[in-house]
């Protein structure tokens, strides 16, 4: 019972968890709360620190069948359209880091976790099982649920598992953070992020694109990039407004009048593709809209873990999208759980452990939040800000847009 591992939440975090601990040696069972696994449609990006984990999971070739290599990623002004600055992407990344920068449909990269920890002997994934609570073990045994030490849980359906630990892979809104650090519901950014998918087949041929574009306007950007081998393009505009009532759940149709007004004084490319969304969408909707929630940048490993339960992911350190790293962070999380999780034994102290996991990821993941945080502000900035930026990003281009702290980091593969 001593390499038994309960995680809540299948979602990239989680199911990244499941495959690393299986590998090293961990009986695994996942708990998803949802009938069925399901990503919403939208895209993601992946730098060379994240493709690096799963080049070593062994995921290379099921990450080629279905992601994009974007060869360039150029940062545009908004409103004119001109090029602000420019990184190469394709063979410079993989030269300069040893593993490429990838764009991936969120859906395509949670598939192939999943495939993958299935493939593991010893993971169970329990879909529609939602964590209620969590407590010791020993309080679980006293109150006539069975004995074993570590963590027990109980599911809404009335269900109790236990295992020698648990990992919080629960989200932004996560249930196991919320009973373990009391700290509150996450922060309302004031950010709004609109997202759709298109075919590019369907687009105009002068907005197809197979590059990162990333347009800079005041107090809004947007981004795009192709996801599914290049056949479709993923935007997603960031505006700044009030969020729909319903926070939690967070991901609503969006009113495309709103969105337009956004848009008016933007550059035509960038109008045009967003007119181009009801014509090209790929989803039933053309368009969603994600309130956008965060919490201050870690200060400590207590907050990433503490005796058997540890968090990860957006349950441990939800951050703004600007640095596109949330998702990587959590695969960087999982791999370190899994080396940290590796070689113990029966008699191993499994809170010492996760320990280390936590000593070794929030530093990091700090640093990623507070530059996330600091990237909204210089993206969206107005006046001498703005200026101040773009002069910077003329002179300095790739140097400005490089992150090497961030992509040559991370867990040892
Ligand atoms: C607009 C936008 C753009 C982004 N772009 C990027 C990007 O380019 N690159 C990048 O790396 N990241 C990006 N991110 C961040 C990324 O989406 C998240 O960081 C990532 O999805 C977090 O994964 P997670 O598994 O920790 O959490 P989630 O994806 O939220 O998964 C949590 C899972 O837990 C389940 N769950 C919740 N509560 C319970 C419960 N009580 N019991 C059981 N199951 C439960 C949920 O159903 C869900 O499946 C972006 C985010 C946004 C909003």
């Amino acid at each position: 019972m001593s390499k038994q591992l309960l995680i809540a939440g299948g979602g990239i975090g989680g199911m990244a968890a499941a495959l690393a601990t299986a590998r090293a040696g961990w009986q695994v069972q996942v708990l998803e709360r949802a009938s069925a696994l399901a990503e919403v449609g939208a895209g993601i990006q992946l730098g060379p620190n994240v493709t690096r984990v799963l080049h070593a999971w062994g995921l290379g070739q099921a990450l080629a069948a279905v992601a994009a290599f974007p060869e360039r990623l150029s940062v545009r002004d908004a409103l004119s359209g001109a090029e602000l600055g420019a990184l190469p992407l394709g063979a410079r990344m993989q030269t300069r880091y040893g593993a490429p920068y990838v764009t991936i449909h969120r859906a395509d990269l949670l598939n192939l976790l999943h495939a993958a920890a299935v493939a593991q002997p010893g993971v169970q994934i329990h879909l529609g099982q939602t964590l209620a609570r969590h407590e010791p073990a020993e309080a679980a045994q006293a109150s006539g649920a069975g004995a074993m030490p570590g963590v027990a849980v109980h599911t809404e359906s009335g269900q109790t598992l236990q295992a020698a630990a648990l990992v919080g892979a629960d989200g932004v809104w996560s249930r196991v953070r919320a009973q373990l650090l009391h700290d509150g519901p996450p922060r309302v950014s004031g950010h709004l992020a609109w997202r759709t998918l298109l075919r590019q087949a369907a687009l105009p041929a002068a907005l197809r694109s197979q590059h990162v574009t990333a347009w800079l306007g005041p107090r809004l950007h947007a981004v795009q990039y192709p996801v599914r081998q290049g056949e479709w393009l993923n935007l997603v505009v960031i505006t700044e407004g009030a969020p729909p009532a319903d926070l939690a759940g967070w991901d609503h149709y969006a009113n495309t009048a709103e969105l337009a007004r956004h848009l008016a004084p933007l550059c035509a490319p960038l109008r045009d593709l967003a007119a181009a969304a009801p014509q090209a969408r790929v989803n039933e909707h053309a368009w969603r809209l994600w309130p956008l929630c965060d919490r201050p940048p870690l200060s400590g490993p207590g907050q990433q873990a503490q005796g058997r339960v540890a968090l990860l992911g957006d349950a441990a350190h939800p951050m703004r999208p600007y640095l596109a790293q949330g998702a990587g962070m959590a695969i960087e999380d999982a791999a370190e759980l899994g080396r940290c999780l590796a070689g113990a034994g029966p008699a191993d102290d499994v809170p010492a452990r996760l320990h280390a996991y936590a000593n070794a990821r929030w530093a990091r993941c700090a640093r990623v939040q507070a530059r996330a945080i600091r990237n909204g502000q210089l993206f969206h900035a107005t006046g001498p800000v703005r200026l101040g930026r773009d002069a910077a990003m003329r002179a300095l281009g790739a140097r400005v847009l490089d992150v090497p702290w961030l992509y040559s980091g991370g867990p040892a593969a």
